[in-house]
This record gives structure tokens, C-alpha cells and sequence, in this order.
């Protein structure tokens, strides 16, 4: 040891100050105690065998050998005049003094070992670029860098280094350094570069080299590692590390901006995060009176983004050890760099402060079991294999001080790192930096397979943002962090919510389609088989069926009870009902009947409208019983009457229940007339609609009225006819204005491409390009669109519309807020989350429904107070549907936060059926 400590003696501040940086990256966390058997130089002239991490590394590259993932590069920008002999004299003195560099890697029966040439001399190409334009000179040097490190190795030969200059001027050159990392690792590069500094300075004066030969070799490490690492030692510690990481996700979903590849293409990028000092020192202070290094903060902090992002509590985040404890090997070049891993968890909603403490903790068990190489680890967790994924931990972080200068002189030249090797992710996300007097600086790597590079600009910003926030509010609930920056608020909160205001008073359906009766009485609107009803036979049948209502008490919040097949008598029950002011209710025929009875009964409704044998399903005497095809005495035509009031309800549509009990949604006038407006606008135009859904399921509501509301002819599609009766009316119709459907009726459908049907409405279920595949071939032109709405906020909230041979595979966002409707997505707390981020989706706006009839506490419990809301009293739905804003401000529906399923488009709640099933004797 004492060389070694004249050897640093030797140095010049320079240098010395990147010994020192490096000495402490590698010592800064403490070993574990016990004693290990001292590292000697082995004797006897047999081949060492791979150390673990070689070993997997090894193993990694075996099963795809062309890739390049493992593959290492540094440039080194040489400023001054360089004596280009003397340097290859020096580099390869380097080679000579380190076996690790003369090291391949051939089979011995069947398993590699390291084989070191006595001798190897590494030929360094000059390339000249002087004559290249100045402009693209260096473009073109970094270009021919980048071939140079991107080119396979062959393990089993080697050599596994290559080595290229580039010159730039007269005082300026590039130095490639680009080699396997079987052999070598990030500090190696530093050790190596500090030593070709007294190489070249020693070779340029003819003196021999002043360094001394190193105590070890790699090869000995190798196997002092696998004498030590073995029995109970290392039964010790593959102990810890399965208690550690026992029940630990091993795979951490972020919400990706493309769909994962079944294998990474290995293209990434990196984009730079900055925390100045004014923050960092706050953020330092507190680590430090927890008794956590600035490391395990960022740790902390980062898991906390992470968790943001993903909302998920946990999971693992790698990190890089250095695992150059042993003060032997401190010199030596060779692949010592480990994985450590580290179990975040983010559970229970806690402070910063008390993350902190989970962090440090965690940490300082890692550490203590952190000579367990990565790969033992991976051994005995046994994780899935999945070629797209990293490991275990799939996102990775390091923090390293920043040394006082991060360049080195010698002998008349300036060496400095030009950033390299970006595009080769190992992660999907990780996170490089540096700590030091300009704050904490760095960057993110990412995976292009996966994001876009604005997802991870934003992702910097969140984690540069938190790091503010905690420190100077390190015991507020992460939650009740601001994760927004006050623009970034703005645009999800009022540019992408849609209008906070009331949308403006719209003229309600029956009266449009009065006007329209009006102007076009003898036009086709209700066509159902061969049966034909014009404008003005609809508008007066269904003033005689308003005036019969009215005389049977129905006006304002009056419910009617609507049960009959599709059929012009049904479209008149509607519409009648509304226009003697009342709500109606639908009951679908092909319910059980106790079902029926169970709605009828609950919505309390004073009038049933049926026909023919459907009457007999309901009891006498609870309401009067109106049978659509035989309007009795009600020829006065009493006009329209008075127009009822907007908020008072239009229809009750009942959806399932958690509790085993159907709830009653009751939507306002004011709400359906806004959509309705807003949807006649919105669609394209044409003949009209067909009209093949029970009206007991809203999505119907777009079919049924807004052909009526703009001239057009809505085509009833029979029960009776079913799946097979749709594809028929869509072939037959000529120049449908569009069908609404939901994502399974169009998978029924098959390969029925409606081509001359302007539109595919979609709605009520997640949509994905796969549903539409035969209309993005044999109808591109159609446009589809992907309307997103609960039954509370009125039919249709969000619209996402593009012709269907623009879509790709994969899901169909749900896209933007309609005119009136604001949507917000929440995280805990109320607050918004980020772009990117999932959320729960909130609607606002007129066409919040009422509540759930009869239901108060479940009303409150999901309609809540507006706390962004600009009108007093505003309210939002909370759908239980989750949802992430994409950077272009649409809405990418997630999926559901509880145990509400889709089956063809309704609504079932699994606990209702929970609740059937245990009702029944034999469930216990
Ligand atoms: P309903 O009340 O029957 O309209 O059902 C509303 C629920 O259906 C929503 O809360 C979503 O879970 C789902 N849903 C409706 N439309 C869509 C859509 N376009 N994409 C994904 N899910 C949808
Ligand atoms: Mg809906």
C-alpha cells in the first residue's frame, strides 16, 4: 500500500481531486461487517473464471450475441498539441499493466473462463477531419465514434477494445475509448485516463512509466470473489435479499407513451433535469438532519415522482454500486460495477420526511448485504423473463458528488469528457446526477420505445418541482403536494378541462322537433319496417299522448314508466312524456319481470306507457297503465302547453348497483338538451340513424334524437332482428348520417364494414384499433368516433373522432371534453395530476344528473362539490374511471379504480352479482 499512497502523492491537484471523487463513489457506503479472506495474487498459470457479474453479463449477451446494449464508449475532446505516439505509447502501457484489457472470453468444456493474451497491442486509427467543414467536423467525428463503439464484439476472441482518434485541428482531437463492459466499467475509464495522464507525461520526457504494477489483477478478484462468495456467506445473504424484496412487484408499470415491444429496440435519449441550489440546499439540509446522504433523499424523491406517475406504492428502483470496497482493487480496471436495488414504497400516503426515514432504512440494509452481485439476486428471485424489461428494477438512479473540476491537465493538454454514448438505454427511465455547488444536475435516459421526449421533460419537471416542495414542506402528505407547476395547472385545469361555465341555454328536443314538424310535416322521420311516420304524424301523436299525460297529473319531475320494443309507438312515448313535462323512465321488455316490478316500484312512477302483452307484466293499482296504441280520447290538440322548467328531469336511467340494488340516475332537461345540441353539431350529416339499442341504455339517446332534431329519419332495428338484422339495415341504409355502437356490437358486427355510413359513434366501452380493423381497411374514410360518457353526466362527455384508416392499433383515446362538459382528472387529495399521470376522471359541467333517485347518501357520496368550480354549488361526478391526459390535452381512458365491468356495453357492478350469489342457500 504504500506505492499506492506515493503514487497519489505524485499526483497534481487535478488529478488528485479525480482520485479522490473517485474513492469516495466507491467507499461511500459502509461494508458489511465479518471478515473475508484476504485478496491475493492467485499463483499457478490456470485460466480464473468469470467474476457473478461477468458471468451473467456473459450470459446476457449469449442470448441475442448481435446486440449491443453491453457495449461501452467514452470520448475524450484533447485540447493542445498532442504527440500522437507517445499516447498510443501510454494507452497501451494501460493494456500491458491490466490484464482485464488483454482479457476474452473463450469456452473451456462449455463454460467461458478469462483467458489474458501475454501480449496485445491496441492500434489506434487517426482520422482525419481537418478538411471536413468546420461546422461539421465534430458531428462527424462524434458520428464516426458512435460506429466505432456500436459494432459487436466477438467475446470468445476479442480483442474486447478498440480505441480511434479523430483530428479535429492542430490543438484539438477526439479519442474514442470503446470496449465491452465484461471488462471494464465507468470508473475503470476514469482510473484508466488518470493513468494514461502519467503515461503520456513519462513517455513524452523517454522516462519509463512511474507507475507501480498493481497489487492484484482482476482475474484474482474473480476468484477470491467465488472462494468467498459461497456456502453460508452467501446463503447469508441471498436471505436477506429474498426477505428484502419477498412480495415486491417486480415490475413497475409506468404509463407508457407507446406500447412496450416485445423486445427493446435499445433506442433511447436523455433530457436534462436542473435543481439550483436555492432548492437543493433546503432539500440537503433536511436530509442531512434526518441522517440520510443527499443520495437516499434523491432516492426518496424520485420514488415519490415514480409513485406520481404510476400510482403504484411499490417497487423496485437500481441503482449502480461501485463495489470497490476492498482498498485492493481500488486501482484496478475491470467490471466491478454491481446493481443494487432498493424497495420503494410509497404506502399509506406519507410525508416526505417519514419517506425519508422508510428510504434510509431500507438503504442501510441494502448496503450492509450489497456484495451480493446483481445477478445472484436475479438467481434467486427467479423474476419472469421478459426480454423487454430490465430486471427487477426497470428504473435506475445515480447521484455522484461533483468533483471540483471535471477535467484533467498534463503535459501541456486538457482532457475533458464530450458527453457520449446517449441512445443506449439499459432502463426504461433512469436518472443520472450530479451533486454539487451548481445544485443537482443531470439527466434522464429513457427508453424511445416508450416515451416521448415531452412525457420526460414533464417527469423532470415533477421531480425538480417535489424537491422543492419538500423542502419546505417536508411533513405535508405527498398528496397534499402541489405535483403541478402553476402553468402546467392552468393548461389541465382550465385550457384542456373544457368550458367551466354553463354551456348556453339550449332549446329543448321536443320543441326543435315541433319547429321541425313545423317546417317539414310530410318528411320521413320514424321509419320502423314497413311502417312509415312522417314529421307531422310523430309531432301530433305525440300531442295527444303530452295532453293525455297531463290530464293524468304528469308535468315537472312526474315520472312515466316506458315499456315497449322499438317501434314508432316508443318514439312517441318519449317524446310525449317530455312534452307534457314530464321524465320517463325506461323499462326494457326483455328485463325479468321481477325486475321490472323492482324499477317500477322504485322510481315511484305515476303513469306506465306500454302496448299489447307487455301490459300484462305489471300489477294492477299501483299506476295508471297507458297503452300507447290506444290513446283514448285525447284528440283535443291542447298545444304544446307551458315548456317545463330545465332543471327539472328528463329521463331516470337505471344502472347497476354495487349493493345488489339498480340506482335510479336522474338527468335534467338542461343536461340532455346541451348534449343533444352539442351532438346534432357535432355529426356528420345524412340520411339519418338507425336505432338498434334499448333505450334503457343512454348511448340510445344519440340515435334517437338528433336525426329528429335536424330533419333527418331515425330506422328502428327490431329486437327480434338482432346482430344480424343491424348488419342488414346498415347495408341497406344509403348514406347513414351514423350509427352508434359500442366497441362489442362493432366486434359482433365482424367484417361488415358499414361503407356507406358516414360515421361509427363508439361508445360505452374502451375502444382499441383492433375493434375497427375492418373498417380501417374496407372503409378508411369513415369517421370513427370514440364518445366517452357516464349515464350521470348525460351520454357523452368526451369525443375523440378520426377517420378510421388513421387509427392504428392499440387504444383509442376518449379524447377531448364536449361543449358544456369539464373534465378533470383527480389523484388523491382532489388535486390534478400531471400529464401523463393517471387519475380519476371528474366531469363537471350542465349535464351533471341530479343525483341518484332516492338515494341521497350515494349521491353525495359521488357528485361532490366543484373545488376548482367557478360557479358556486358546481358539482363533479366522480366516475371511478381512470384516465391520463396525453401531451396533445386528450383524455386516454385507463380503466376502472373498482369492480364496475362492461358486459356488450352495460354497466354491471360485480358486487351486485356478489351480493345475488350470496342471497342464494347454497353460497355460503
Ligand atoms: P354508462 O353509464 O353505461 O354509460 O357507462 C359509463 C361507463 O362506461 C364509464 O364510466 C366508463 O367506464 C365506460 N365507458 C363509456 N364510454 C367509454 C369509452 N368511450 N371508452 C372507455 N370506457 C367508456
Ligand atoms: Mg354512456
Amino acid at each position: 500500500m504504500k506505492d499506492f499512497s506515493e503514487r497519489i502523492n505524485a499526483l497534481t491537484p487535478e488529478q488528485r481531486a479525480v482520485f479522490e471523487l473517485l474513492r469516495k463513489s466507491s467507499r461511500k457506503k459502509p461494508a458489511r461487517p465479518g471478515a473475508p479472506p484476504p485478496l491475493e495474487r492467485r499463483t499457478g498459470a490456470e485460466p480464473a473464471p468469470l467474476s457473478f457479474d461477468q458471468e451473467r453479463l456473459w450470459f446476457l449477451q449469449q442470448l441475442d450475441p448481435a446486440s449491443v446494449t453491453y457495449n461501452i464508449g467514452t470520448v475524450t475532446r484533447m485540447e493542445g498539441r498532442l504527440d500522437v505516439p507517445a499516447f498510443a505509447t501510454a494507452l497501451n502501457e494501460v493494456v500491458r499493466r491490466h490484464q482485464i484489457w488483454r482479457t476474452s472470453f473463450p469456452l473451456v468444456d462449455g463454460r467461458p473462463v478469462q483467458a489474458v493474451a501475454p501480449v496485445l497491442r491496441i492500434e489506434m486509427p487517426v482520422v482525419d477531419l481537418v478538411e471536413v467543414d468546420g461546422a461539421r467536423r465534430e458531428a462527424v467525428a462524434l458520428a464516426l465514434a458512435r460506429e466505432g463503439a456500436l459494432r459487436p464484439y466477438d467475446l470468445q476472441r476479442g480483442p474486447l477494445l478498440r480505441a480511434l482518434l479523430v483530428r479535429l485541428g492542430e490543438g484539438e482531437h477526439l479519442c474514442l475509448l470503446a470496449m465491452h463492459h465484461i471488462v471494464t466499467d465507468w470508473i475503470s475509464s476514469q482510473i484508466a485516463w488518470q493513468e494514461m495522464a502519467v503515461l503520456y507525461q513519462a513517455a513524452r520526457e523517454g522516462r519509463p512509466s512511474p507507475l507501480p504494477e498493481p497489487p492484484v489483477q482482476y482475474g484474482d478478484f474473480a476468484v477470491w470473489q467465488r472462494e468467498w462468495l459461497q456456502g453460508e456467506t452467501l446463503e447469508h445473504h441471498v436471505d436477506f435479499w429474498r426477505r428484502e424484496l419477498d412480495g415486491v412487484p417486480q415490475v413497475l408499470e409506468l404509463p407508457t407513451d407507446r406500447p412496450r415491444p416485445a423486445s427493446s429496440t435499445g433506442r433511447g435519449r436523455r433530457e436534462p433535469v436542473a435543481v439550483p441550489p436555492r432548492i437543493a440546499d433546503p432539500f440537503r439540509a433536511l436530509a442531512r438532519q434526518e441522517g440520510a446522504t443527499p443520495f437516499i433523499a434523491t432516492l426518496a424523491a424520485y420514488s415519490a415522482v415514480l409513485f406520481r406517475v404510476s400510482g403504484q406504492e411499490r417497487f423496485l428502483v437500481g441503482s449502480p454500486n461501485a463495489n470497490r470496497n476492498r482498498p485492493e482493487i481500488q486501482g484496478l480496471l475491470g467490471f466491478f460495477l454491481s446493481q443494487l436495488v432498493f424497495r420503494a414504497d410509497l404506502a399509506g400516503d406519507p410525508s416526505f420526511r417519514e419517506l425519508l426515514g422508510r428510504a434510509k432504512k431500507t438503504a442501510f440494509a441494502a448496503y450492509a448485504h450489497q456484495e451480493l452481485p446483481f445477478g445472484k439476486i436475479v438467481e434467486a428471485l427467479r423474476p419472469e423473463r421478459d426480454p423487454s424489461r430490465a430486471p427487477l428494477a426497470q428504473v435506475d438512479m445515480q447521484l455522484v458528488e461533483a468533483g471540483p473540476s471535471s477535467w484533467i491537465e498534463v503535459a501541456g493538454l486538457r482532457l475533458s469528457e464530450v458527453p457520449f454514448g446517449e441512445g443506449l438505454p439499459k432502463f426504461d427511465v433512469s436518472v443520472s446526477l450530479l451533486d454539487g455547488a451548481e445544485g443537482i444536475r443531470g439527466w434522464f435516459e429513457y427508453s424511445l420505445d416508450l416515451f416521448d421526449p415531452p412525457t420526460i421533460t414533464r417527469l423532470a419537471e415533477s421531480f425538480a418541482s417535489l424537491i422543492e416542495q419538500v423542502g419546505q414542506r417536508p411533513d405535508a402528505r405527498l398528496s397534499d403536494l402541489r405535483p403541478l407547476s402553476e402553468a402546467a395547472r392552468q393548461q389541465v385545469l382550465v385550457e384542456w378541462s373544457g368550458a367551466a361555465a354553463a354551456g348556453p341555454e339550449s332549446e329543448s328536443p321536443e320543441r326543435s322537433i315541433a319547429a321541425q314538424a313545423a317546417r317539414t310535416p310530410g318528411v320521413v322521420a320514424v321509419v320502423c319496417g314497413e311502417r312509415r311516420l312522417t314529421y307531422g304524424e310523430l309531432d301530433a301523436r305525440a300531442r295527444e299522448l303530452a295532453g293525455c299525460l297531463r290530464r293524468l297529473g304528469v308535468g315537472p319531475d312526474v315520472l312515466v314508466g316506458l315499456c315497449a320494443e322499438r317501434s314508432p309507438e316508443m318514439v312517441v312515448g318519449v317524446l310525449g312524456t317530455l312534452k307534457a313535462g314530464g321524465a320517463y323512465v325506461p323499462l326494457d321488455p326483455s328485463y325479468p319481470e321481477e325486475r321490472l316490478s323492482f324499477l317500477a316500484e322504485d322510481s315511484g312512477i305515476r303513469v306506465l306507457l306500454t302496448r299489447g302483452e307487455l301490459r300484462s307484466r305489471f300489477p294492477d293499482g299501483r299506476f295508471r297503465i297507458v297503452d300507447l296504441d290506444a290513446l283514448e280520447g285525447a284528440r283535443e290538440l291542447d298545444g304544446d302547453g307551458p315548456e317545463a322548467p330545465p332543471e327539472s328531469l328528463a329521463y331516470v336511467i337505471y344502472t347497476s348497483g354495487t349493493t345488489g340494488r339498480p340506482k335510479g340516475v336522474m338527468v335534467s332537461r338542461r343536461g340532455l338538451a346541451g348534449y343533444l345540441v352539442w351532438a346534432a353539431k357535432t355529426y356528420p350529416r345524412g340520411s339519418g340513424s338507425l336505432l338498434h339499442s334499448s333505450i334503457s341504455f343512454d348511448l340510445t339517446v344519440t340515435s334517437l334524437f338528433v336525426p329528429l332534431l335536424r330533419g333527418e329519419r331515425v330506422v328502428l332495428v327490431p329486437e327480434s332482428e338482432g346482430v344480424e338484422g343491424l348488419a342488414a339495415a346498415l347495408r341497406a341504409g344509403e348514406g347513414l348520417s351514423f350509427v352508434k355502437l359500442t366497441p362489442s356490437h362493432a366486434r359482433a358486427l365482424g367484417r361488415q364494414p358499414a361503407g356507406r355510413t358516414r360515421s361509427l359513434i363508439l361508445g360505452g366501452e374502451a375502444l382499441t384499433g383492433e375493434d375497427l380493423a375492418p373498417w380501417r381497411e374496407a372503409a378508411p374514410e369513415t369517421l370513427v368516433c370514440n364518445e366517452y360518457g357516464p349515464t350521470e353526466t348525460v351520454v357523452g362527455c368526451s369525443l375523440f373522432a378520426a377517420p378510421a384508416g388513421e387509427l392504428g392499433p392499440g387504444p383509442v383515446p376518449i379524447g377531448r371534453p364536449v361543449a358544456g362538459a369539464r373534465m378533470v382528472l383527480l389523484g388523491r387529495s382532489f388535486q390534478p395530476v400531471p400529464l401523463g399521470a393517471v387519475g380519476e376522471v371528474f366531469i363537471g359541467g350542465p349535464g351533471v344528473a341530479r343525483g341518484y333517485l332516492g338515494r341521497p347518501e350515494l349521491t353525495a357520496e359521488r357528485f361532490v362539490p366543484d373545488p376548482f368550480g367557478a360557479a358556486p354549488g358546481a358539482r363533479l361526478y366522480r366516475t371511478g374511471d381512470l384516465g391520463r391526459w396525453r401531451p396533445d390535452g386528450t383524455i386516454e381512458f385507463v380503466g376502472r379504480n373498482d369492480f364496475q365491468v362492461k358486459v356488450r356495453g352495460y354497466r354491471i357492478e360485480l358486487g351486485e352479482i356478489e351480493n345475488v350469489l350470496a342471497a342464494h342457500e347454497g353460497v355460503r
